[in-house]
């Protein structure tokens, strides 16, 4: 008998079990999972959000000490993507050292680390495989397992968390699952003993960025309809060590990548600065995933169960946003086991926390599910990165650094925000004819130079000195400005038929009357505004659930 089971012992079930033995140690938690490790761990990149709730369960020692710093994001666009054996590129660094730390990661040190200190702090683990579970509607859910020795099991459980990755017990068996429109997949390695110096070869068309170190970023160069990562790695032993991977969109890509001289083959062609990195150095292990994009169409119960992580959906790697995306589930999990403590958990508020987070994972997917179309195309994926950047760190980062996901009113308004066909969603997917017919204007091959991905306007790196709920309305204010001013400046040389297109013009009413609306709430807390209560919290009940406030992470370094 446990308060909470968690199916899993991946890194996603143990973060839930850290998370829930620092902020509800009273609840008896256990694991179960197989000790024996036979599945590809993937996920090198922290983001600032990650690396928070990382410190907040007790891991910032292990960051600093076993893993790299990660000095943000470098992206290489290739000049003249016609001419493989052009090697210049068009280099995307972030503007200043990022505000917040985060780290690239060794995912085998790292989910070690995380198991020790679930086991130091009490977590249970059943070494087994779980092989049915009954869940009740008085909460008293019954989970069978088989351990590795052979012998059965049944536990019974408050809470149970389906936390199983891809195997996604509860999604099959209560028929979950949600088509996505295009599918990605990644086939990647780890490198030993390479020649680092071979990276200083790039010939590079910086746009002036500078950053502490350039090796400690997360590299990404673009292809046609695929990226490919450079991840550094704290090797466990000596010398160095990177992880490389190419994510693709398989119906833009062609034959699926499977083997090293593949991959050789196709950077050969593609960026061959590339192919000659990877033959310095010794590939240690390959690993693969194909088609594995998926989506759950729920998430949480008012009934006591939860899907997070894999378990529930993937999102693209491109911004290393999968781990955040959890850190942001345990901790509505984490309210809503709360709420049904007290006995105020309602279906409603389950539902709008549901809808926040099904917001913010099509946010940060079906932009860049589409970007792939484009991904060769460097003005026009620059500039649609920019734009993702923009809503990432003026928007998203800034709603769960204040708590806004595990709150009834925030978690709404998010929800609203984030819905497909409306809001910011539509904002940004109404960019994209328009960036094309202005690129289509632009004279051939000029040095793009005049697009940023990157800058501290974009990185928002004056709100997260301080990190203030009330400044949210003006970071989001600038967003809309921001957009308005470059929708402008794109239908000025996208040409006369911009002026006449309503979807444009729709653009443009859209992000300077929500510019002008959040500009009257300019210094207050959004979530606790009596406008904002009224424009997206309906009915009350979920708002009453809740209480008077989440939880949120927010903690500068
Ligand atoms: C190519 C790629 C790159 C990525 N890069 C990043 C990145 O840079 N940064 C980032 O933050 N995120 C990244 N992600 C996302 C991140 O890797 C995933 O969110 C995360 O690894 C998922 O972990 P998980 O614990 O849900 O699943 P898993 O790691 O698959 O763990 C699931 C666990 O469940 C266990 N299990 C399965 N069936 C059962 C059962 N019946 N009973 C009990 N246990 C069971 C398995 O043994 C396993 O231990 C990336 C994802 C991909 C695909």
């Amino acid at each position: 008998m446990s308060d909470l089971l968690i199916m899993g012992d991946g890194v996603v079930g143990n973060l839930a079990a850290a998370w829930f033995r620092r902020h509800m140690p009273a609840l008896r938690v256990t694991i179960v999972g197989p000790a024996a490790r036979n599945l590809p761990v993937v996920g090198e990149s922290l983001v600032e959000f990650s690396t928070q709730f990382l410190q907040e369960i007790g891991l910032g020692r292990h960051l600093v000490e076993e893993q790299l710093p990660k000095y943000g994001l470098t992206f290489y666009y290739k000049l003249d993507p016609e001419t493989p054996t052009d090697p210049r590129y068009v280099v995307d660094a972030v503007p200043t050292n990022p505000p917040l730390p985060s780290f690239l990661v060794n995912r085998f040190s790292l989910d070690d680390a995380l198991r020790r200190l679930n086991r130091y702090n009490g977590v249970k683990h059943i070494d087994g495989k779980v092989t049915g579970v009954e869940l009740n509607q008085d909460a008293s859910h019954r989970v069978t397992a088989r351990r590795s020795d052979g012998t059965e099991l049944t536990c019974t459980a408050r809470w149970v968390i389906d936390a199983t990755g891809r195997r996604r017990l509860l999604a099959r068996q209560l028929g979950l699952d949600e088509g996505v429109a295009h599918q990605r997949s990644s086939f990647w390695l780890r490198l030993a003993d390479f020649d680092a110096s071979i990276l200083n070869r790039i010939d590079a068309m910086t746009n002036g960025n500078r950053r502490p170190d350039a090796y400690y970023a997360a590299h990404h160069f673009f292809g046609r309809g695929n990226w490919v990562w450079l991840l550094p790695v704290r090797a466990r032993h000596a010398g160095r060590m990177i992880s490389v991977g190419l994510t693709y969109r398989p119906d833009l890509f062609g034959d699926p990548m499977t083997s090293v001289p593949e991959f050789l083959d196709r950077m050969t062609r593609e960026h061959p600065i590339l192919a000659d990195f990877v033959r310095s150095g010794r590939v240690i292990d390959t690993n693969l995933y194909r088609n594995y994009m998926y989506r759950a169409r729920r998430r949480y119960s008012s009934q006591g169960w939860f899907l997070i992580g894999d378990a529930a959906d993937t999102v693209d790697p491109l911004y290393s946003t999968g781990l955040a995306l959890v850190a942001a589930a345990i901790q509505q999990v984490g309210v809503m086991i709360r709420c049904d403590l007290d006995g105020r958990l309602t279906d409603g508020f389950a539902a709008d926390l549901d809808e926040a987070y099904a917001g913010l994972q099509r946010l940060a997917e079906e932009q860049v599910a589409r970007l792939y179309d484009v991904m060769e195309s460097g003005y026009q994926c620059r500039l649609r990165m920019h734009l993702q950047v923009v809503t990432f760190f003026r928007m998203a980062m800034p709603l769960l650094l204040n708590g806004y996901h595990t709150d009834a009113v925030g978690a709404a308004m998010m929800a609203r925000l984030g819905r497909p066909g409306h809001g910011l969603a539509r904002q940004l997917t109404d960019f994209e004819p328009l960036i094309a017919r202005a690129a289509a204007r632009r004279p051939a091959r000029t040095a793009c130079g005049d697009v940023r991905v990157q800058s501290t306007f974009a990185m928002n790196n004056s709100w997260f000195e301080r990190c203030r709920d009330e400044e949210i309305p003006r970071s989001l204010r600038q967003m809309f400005w921001h957009m308005t001013a470059v929708r402008l400046g794109l239908m000025w040389m996208a040409g006369a038929r911009s002026w006449l297109d309503p979807v444009q013009l729709g653009g443009l009413l859209r992000s300077s009357s929500w510019a002008a609306a959040v500009g009257v709430l300019r210094g207050c807390s959004l979530k606790r505004s009596r406008l904002v209560r009224w424009l997206f919290a309906h009915g009350g009940d979920a708002a009453e659930a809740a209480g008077p406030a989440g939880v949120g992470t927010r903690r500068t370094a």
